[in-house]
């Protein structure tokens, strides 16, 4: 197709989506181009048109009309995904849900909240909090994250090791096809079992299948205890052994283990960083531990005994909410990396005894392969979930596919996945077939094919279809 008849195509569908929905909904070129393409990125967004519905009907009838003049579209939630799954071409349409921003209900007695996609994690956090609820879902991208980005990556976050997944949260959603049809399937029981689970086809495929557009929230009763700790651990021997003893000694209560490398702890509590070192910098591992429900006595009972077992060598426990605060800050504060840029982020999960190796092999490829480096090290352990932000080389493509070889290589062997919680995108997309089979892939191109035989939804992405 000539540039010309390129331009024609992307200006008819930018006037007729106009012509449906009104010019304010619709921003085109220039409106479209001056805005960021992700929260940590400089550049625009790269689309010829930005479509800003209010609800599930007008981004049905958005649909129709892309559908009719095939129009790729891309679903932009908050934009903080990290695998570029919501990257763009100039001549696709973007359907932005920032303007479903309705919390449509709240149950208590049901715990379940009824919310439109484009409402922001913390939005909702605080808003069932009022209503003494949690939504367990939390993660550092809560204040900008949507709940539709969150069910399209299936984010996983701090407390999985307790709640689960963001599949585990959804109890139903409505959602959008490539031609428009609306699948409202806003099941608000927890037992459901007439038929095939529909919302499950758009938990985690990041916006190929459908645009979310509202869903039902499984949330949980608030309780006031939340102790909080952090604790340095001499050895990743020692560090296995204290996750099965407080997975037992806190009776269910364990929400969190997040683990820190020594040299993640040590970037996070050292200036320019704001946080200050809760304990002293040169313990191997640190973890920072949550036992949502717990009682301080029965925490301390299991910390005093992990400190005489000799699992752990030392420990401090939140006394006020704002000590805990600061410890989830150091977790959370993963942007003094940039101190180190140019870096790159990566996001995997293997069997928890195999971590140990599996680092120490990695480390071992990335100095072969440059000599100096730094690899960040953190995770959510307790889920067999690690993040490495590795600072090396000069940040180009031969120097990131040198990383990614040397961190996915080893992963295959053990049969680890080469994404835990952030998806696949276009970032991992050529290693998809280290943790899939072909027979999975093609069973994914299948649905593919069933839902979007045009291809037009989010192209490109986790897969060629
Ligand atoms: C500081 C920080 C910490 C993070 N920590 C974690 C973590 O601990 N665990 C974790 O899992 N992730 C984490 N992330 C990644 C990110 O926050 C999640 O992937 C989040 O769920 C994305 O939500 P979003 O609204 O920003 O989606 P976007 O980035 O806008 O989009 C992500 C994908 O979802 C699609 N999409 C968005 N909305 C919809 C919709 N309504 N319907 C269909 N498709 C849609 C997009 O097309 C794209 O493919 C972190 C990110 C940051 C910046």
């Amino acid at each position: 197709m000539s540039e010309a008849l390129d331009l024609g195509a992307q200006s008819a569908v930018g006037q007729a989506l106009i012509a449906e929905l009104g010019g304010e909904q619709v921003l085109l070129d220039e409106d479209v181009h001056n805005r960021a393409a992700g929260i940590w990125r400089k550049e625009g967004i790269k689309a010829c048109v930005l479509v800003r519905p209010r609800n599930t009907d007008e981004v049905s009838r958005a649909m129709k009309i892309c559908h009719a003049h095939d129009a790729t579209v891309i679903a932009h939630g908050g934009l903080t995904g990290l695998v570029h799954s919501a990257d763009t071409q100039p001549e696709d349409v973007v359907i932005s849900l920032e303007r479903l921003q309705q919390i449509e209900a709240i149950h208590p007695l049901e715990r379940t909240a009824v919310v439109q996609s484009g409402v922001v994690l913390q939005t909702l956090q605080e808003a069932v909090a009022e209503h003494g609820l949690i939504f367990p879902l939390d993660l550092g991208g809560r204040g900008s994250c949507t709940i539709g980005g969150n069910i399209s990556t299936n984010a996983g976050g701090n407390r999985v090791i307790r709640y689960g997944m963001t599949r585990d949260m959804v109890l139903g959603l409505e959602a959008v096809l490539a031609d428009g049809t609306v699948v409202s399937s806003m099941n608000q029981m927890i037992k459901n079992n007439a038929g095939y689970d529909l919302k499950q086809l758009f938990i985690g495929t990041e916006g190929t299948l459908g645009i979310v557009t509202r869903a039902v929230l499984r949330c949980r009763a608030q309780v006031d205890d939340q102790p909080t700790m952090l604790v340095g651990v001499e050895s990743f021997d020692n560090l296995v052994q204290f996750l099965r003893h407080v997975d037992q000694g806190l009776r269910g209560c364990l929400s969190a283990f997040e683990v820190m490398w020594n040299n993640f702890y040590r970037l996070v509590s050292t200036p320019p960083a704001s946080n200050q070192p809760p304990l002293p910098q040169d313990y191997p591992y640190y973890v920072l531990v949550e036992a949502i429900g717990a009682d301080n006595s029965l925490v301390e009972a299991v910390l005093a005994q992990a400190l005489e077992e000799g699992l752990i060598a030392d420990a401090v426990l939140a006394s006020s909410e704002g000590q805990r605060q600061q410890l989830w800050a150091l977790r959370d504060d993963v942007e003094q990396t940039f101190q180190h840029a140019p870096t790159f982020v990566f996001d995997v999960s293997l069997r928890i005894p195999l971590m140990e190796d599996y680092v120490n092999e990695v480390d071992r490829r990335l100095g072969e392969a440059f000599g100096e480096f730094k690899n960040f090290t953190l995770g959510h352990m307790g889920d067999g979930n690690l993040h490495f932000v590795v600072a090396v080389g000069d940040g180009s493509d031969a120097a990131r596919e040198t990383v990614e070889r040397s961190i996915y290589e080893p992963l295959a062997e053990i049969s680890g996945s080469v994404s835990a919680e952030h998806g696949v995108g276009l970032e991992k997309k050529p290693y998809l077939h280290l943790s899939r089979s072909s027979a999975e892939i093609a069973v994914m191109r299948t649905l593919k094919q069933a839902l979007d035989p045009k291809g037009l939804l989010n192209p490109g992405k986790i897969f060629d279809a």
